[in-house]
């Protein structure tokens, strides 16, 4: 070292390093003054400028260097540091740090990943800029809230929460419609008053605006900020800095709300628990319900989960000991839960079960209904007007030529579209293979139930609600206050509409052909079928006078099934008993814990040879003396999607510690097997997966 050089010190950073997805730890850099831990820093890194984060000493590897970049002493200096900032909290980036081990993913990919994007674009001078306007965000003006007088279940609760310790974990189990809301905002005033600030979780960006109106409405001289994916780019950063800043009270927001920099930190409540929005599909694929868990044990936070229909990781926790559990059956105000009623379509004649979808009997109840005046919510969980078209003559489908999957009749524009690699075209005139001008739509979708809906009720007002009629923005709102408003009679959806809305005048929910999730090859389809439709039939009913008359009907095949046994009597608990009793007896989640390695190849034999080879690896660190298993490789459910070949593989283990380990010695070896196989082109581990 020449005379010249300041005295420098070393800091470890964590580095936005997509490219270099083996680097697990953080990278050392010199810097001529000490920056502390949390700083965010522009770094070099090969030949570019990235964005890292100055990370807790203890955390990182002091010789560490990118592989393969030249010797690991040259260490060199830190370009730029965000000085600005107020470092991001020691909690935080623990909670990073656990997230990156726990889902095996480069520390610094996730830590870079959950801040704003736009913070790493900017630097210092711009920052102080964007400081300085943030200073005008304040509360909205309006009237002191006046409370509602607490049901005994609320009360109940809420005196089970306030004795429950800091960073206890609390499961609270409320049918629709029991005033869960309601007991949340409590415990949120109640952390308000402790100094402290409420993170509340939401599964669906379309629900963030009607809770962040109850909130507001409630806490009017409070700083209520929203985290989510449809925010603008500056939005998004001024409201993540007023969290990290510690001005907003109240951070209300989606799965990614759970990474919100929140100095002090005192409630994370996680509605809808059991919703798989909350496991992220893609990057690290963490699951922010698991990670608000820990974060609430790491910052000594209260946590709560709600739901109707607890997951059953959750409701095993509880069934245990390990999380409080708290249940809240009745509704408010006298509002009851409609009845459910099965239409056995075995006994439907077979041309109108076939043609029309449509029972006698669910259009006799949808008649009742417009006659009263009163609305009705129509489910089916498919969208498009059919999902293949077929030449009635010689068999052709629509089949996507990239996928293996059929493309879907779109009939408001005629085209067919793949639902998994987006390749659209106009539907032919004729059928490509014969000629022949006879080519028709099998099964059904939300388009086709639409016009079906319209030609068995005539003169109804027929609206639908799914992923393709609410692409604009703007447009959902739109939709569903014209539901509020009683313009609509008739309510045709997927999910979409089964979900948390408070619809005042439903009374008629129908499902119309749910049984093809019984029989699904994924063994939480049962469970994600029994949610989805106690939450569709919480939507009946809400209005106490209206509950007599509301009702429920299945279109069902199979009416005896004992999950539609237990849908009838409103019954989670029977259901959730008989579903962990066989998952034990498998011994299947949550009785087990899972990855699942995919790998993407430009042929299966080579996506499955990788994964054949990635088992040999595990073999030989001993997995099986760990009591881990390892399921052969086989292709994915849809196998091929845009031209790719896609194959998996299962591990499973009886602990989570048994997997994390394996997985922690597994995964750098996978990263050099890489290399040895050509063709493959992708791959991804996915620590707890939902979806088999
Ligand atoms: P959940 O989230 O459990 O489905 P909500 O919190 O949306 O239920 O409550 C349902 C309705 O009951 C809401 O309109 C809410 O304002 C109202 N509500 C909740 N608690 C009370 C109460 N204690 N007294 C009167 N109305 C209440
Ligand atoms: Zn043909
Ligand atoms: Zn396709």
């Amino acid at each position: 070292m020449s005379e010249l050089t300041p005295p420098a010190t070393v800091v470890s950073v964590a580095v936005d390093a997509p490219q270099h997805s083996a680097l697990r730890s953080a990278l050392s850099y010199t810097s001529d003054r000490p920056l502390p831990a949390g700083t965010v820093v522009h770094v070099p890194l090969g030949k570019r400028t990235v964005c890292g984060v100055v990370w807790p000493a203890a955390a990182g590897d002091p010789l560490g260097s990118v592989p393969g970049d030249g010797p690991p002493l040259e260490l060199r200096p830190v370009e730029a540091a965000l000085s600005s900032l107020a470092p991001l909290p020691h909690e935080w980036c623990k909670l990073v740090q656990f997230a990156a081990n726990y889902y095996q993913r480069s520390l610094g990919e996730v830590a870079l990943s959950v801040l704003p994007p736009e913070l790493r674009k900017l630097n210092d001078t711009q920052l102080a800029q964007r400081l300085k306007k943030l200073q005008k965000l304040a509360p909205a003006g309006g009237p002191a809230p006046v409370l509602p007088e607490l049901t005994p279940e609320q009360t109940q609760a809420l005196e089970g929460l306030a004795a429950a310790d800091a960073g206890s974990v609390a499961l609270l189990h409320g049918s629709t419609g029991s005033g869960k809301t309601e007991v949340y905002q409590r415990l949120v005033a109640r952390s308000l008053d402790a100094g402290r600030q409420a993170l509340v979780l939401v599964p669906e960006i379309n629900l963030t605006p009607q809770l962040e109106a109850r909130f507001a409405e409630r806490f009017p001289d409070r700083l209520i900020v929203s985290l989510h994916s449809g925010l603008t780019p500056a939005q998004r950063l001024r409201h993540w800095l007023a969290a990290h800043l510690g001005q907003a009270d109240i951070v209300l927001g989606t799965r990614m709300a759970v990474f919100a920099s929140l100095p002090r930190l005192g409630l994370i409540v996680v509605d809808e628990e059991h919703d798989p929005s909350y496991k992220s599909q893609e990057g690290a694929r963490y699951s922010a319900r698991d990670l608000a868990v820990y974060r609430g044990k790491l910052e000594g936070a209260q946590v709560v989960l709600g739901s109707a229909t607890p997951s059953m990781e959750s409701w095993q926790q509880a069934e245990r000991g390990r999380y409080l559990r708290l249940s809240m059956p009745a509704r408010v105000g006298g509002g009851v839960l409609p009845q459910v009623r099965f239409v056995d379509m075995n006994h439907v004649p077979k041309d109108a079960a076939y043609n029309a979808a449509l029972s006698p009997a669910l259009v006799a109840a949808l008649q009742r209904r417009l006659e009263r005046g009163e609305q009705s919510l129509v489910l089916l969980n498919r969208r498009g007007y059919s999902p293949v078209l077929q030449c009635l003559e010689c068999g052709w489908k629509s089949g996507c030529p990239h996928c293996s999957a059929w493309r879907v009749f779109h009939r408001v524009d005629r085209t067919l579209r793949c639902h998994h690699c987006g390749y659209t075209e106009r539907v032919p005139r004729a059928c490509p293979d014969c000629g022949n001008a006879d080519i028709q739509p099998v099964g059904r979708g939300t388009e086709r139930l639409e016009e079906q809906l319209e030609h068995a009720l005539p003169g109804a007002r027929v609206a639908r609600i799914d992923a393709d009629t609410t692409r604009l923005k703007g447009t959902l709102e739109t939709q569903l206050a014209s539901v509020h408003a009683g313009e609509v009679d008739v309510l045709v959806g997927t999910q979409m509409v089964a979900k948390g809305h408070d619809f005042r005048r439903v009374t008629l929910v129908a499902a119309v052909n749910p049984d093809a999730a019984l029989f699904s090859s994924d063994f939480r389809a049962g469970e994600r079928l029994f949610a989805l439709l106690m939450q569709a039939a919480g939507r009946a009913g809400r209005d106490a006078e209206q509950a007599a008359r509301s009702e429920m009907l299945v279109q069902t095949w199979h009416p005896t099934h004992p999950l539609y046994a237990a849908l009838r009597g409103h019954d989670y608990t029977a259901f959730a008993a008989s579903t962990l009793a066989e998952r034990e007896m498998a011994a299947m989640p949550p009785f087990a814990h899972q990855a699942l390695l995919r790998a993407e190849g430009r042929t299966q034999e080579i996506a499955q040879d990788w994964l054949a080879a990635a088992a040999g690896a595990a073999e030989a660190l001993g997995a099986a003396d760990a009591g881990v298993t390892l399921y052969p490789p086989v292709p994915m459910a849809v196998a091929r999607v845009a031209n790719v070949e896609r194959a998996q593989m299962l591990v499973e283990s009886p602990t989570r510690p048994g997997l994390q380990r394996l997985l922690a010695q597994w995964m750098p070896q996978l990263h050099a097997l890489r290399a040895e196989h050509k063709g493959l082109l992708r791959w991804a581990i996915d620590v707890d997966p939902l979806a088999i």
